[in-house]
């Protein structure tokens, strides 16, 4: 997804990629459907191990080691070694990214030391800082200290079970973050449609998950007990309610007979309604599933192309959010209540050059 210039304010480059929304993937991505995502984004980021192999044989790929996912917490120690630095060289990669396990709110020393991984080498390198929320909050201070010490490009991923902008003060509070250590480039990584908004207020660039998975740093999710049935259908970004879905619950927009909610124009589904992703889900899970992260990658690039190439990103991003939740507000009238989530709750809040916050509905 190659975007417009939107520099307002100086910013360093950062070797490796350019400035805007790209998408990351899940490791079991298939290396010919990696392919084809690079053809069409310019780059991806995949995960792990298995994402380590199928870059190397896919040209412009970055890996994200993704050491703090805890299903691959690998043994502190193996945080001294340069497995995964030999293991990106090896690949190629443009851009390469540090293998930082979770940090916790707090823990300063940890955060040196991610800042301090693989300092000396020549190539270009981002440092991955997967952090809990308070950093944003509580611990900014330190945060914005610490990574103005170190001077080097940083790539946040926020540690939550759900989404770790859903904390109070959070979307604030990382805004606050990226202005405060400008000119150096801030990066998302592992985000949801929020890389947009954070890429109009002049973060470096963004990568959206492609899936529920990808999309925010994972921590373990606490079910409730008894919770046999498990929703598995996909979510996917609804353009005209500017947040995600999933796709079992998509068929109460015909039934309302708003199908015009349904309606997606990006370059995958084409002017069609996201009921077929919905159906397909039903036939076949794990084409449905697919259908799903295709549509959510071409309609993240549609949402990125329209905000990011406006006169001020930040008013478009805005913009975006008021209509998504005017949206909302209208369909509680059809007896659809859906939940205003706090991470765009916040957003709207924020408001931005244009419009002061106005309250919806
Ligand atoms: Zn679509």
């Amino acid at each position: 997804m190659k975007i417009t210039p939107l520099v307002l304010a100086p910013q360093l480059p950062l070797d490796g990629i350019t400035s805007g929304i790209f998408p990351y993937l899940g490791g079991s991505v298939r290396a010919d459907q990696l392919r084809s995502v690079v053809m069409a984004y310019e780059s991806a980021v995949v995960p792990g191990r298995q994402g380590a192999k199928l870059a190397a044989n896919v040209p412009g790929v970055l890996i994200d080691p993704a050491v703090y996912v805890p299903a691959r917490a690998e043994p502190e120690t193996l945080f001294d070694y340069d497995d995964w630095l030999k293991r990106q060289q090896a690949a190629g990669v443009p851009l390469i990214l540090t293998d930082t396990p979770r940090i916790r709110n707090r823990d300063i020393s940890a955060l040196r030391k991610a800042l301090a991984r693989w300092d000396t080498i020549d190539e270009p390198t981002l440092v991955v800082l997967p952090i809990e929320p308070g950093w944003l909050r509580e611990g900014l201070r330190d945060l914005i200290e610490e990574v103005r010490a170190a001077g080097r490009p940083v790539a946040v991923v926020l540690l939550h079970q759900y989404n770790g902008l859903d904390i109070k003060g959070a979307v604030s509070g990382l805004l606050t973050f990226i202005a405060a250590v400008r000119p150096l480039p801030v990066v998302l990584l592992r985000s949801d449609i929020s890389a947009v908004g954070a890429v109009a207020h002049q973060a470096f660039a963004g990568f959206v998950g492609w899936s529920a998975h990808s999309r925010h740093g994972p921590l373990p999710m606490r079910r409730p007990e008894g919770d046999d049935e498990r929703d598995e259908s996909p979510s996917v970004l609804v353009p005209a309610l500017n947040d995600y879905v999933k796709t079992s619950k998509l068929s109460v927009f015909a039934r309302i007979r708003r199908p015009d909610v349904l309606r997606c124009d990006d370059r995958v589904c084409r002017g069609d309604s996201l009921l077929r992703i919905a159906d397909l889900t039903e036939t076949d899970l794990p084409d449905g599933r697919m259908l799903a992260c295709l549509h959510n990658l071409a309609s993240t690039e549609q949402l990125a192309r329209r905000v990011l190439a406006a006169a001020d990103p930040r008013d478009a991003w805005w913009e975006t959010c008021h209509a998504g939740a005017g949206s909302i507000a209208s369909l509680a009238g059809s007896g659809v209540s859906l939940p205003l989530r706090r991470w765009f709750r916040q957003w709207l809040e924020l408001g931005s050059p244009a419009h002061d916050y106005r309250p919806v509905g």
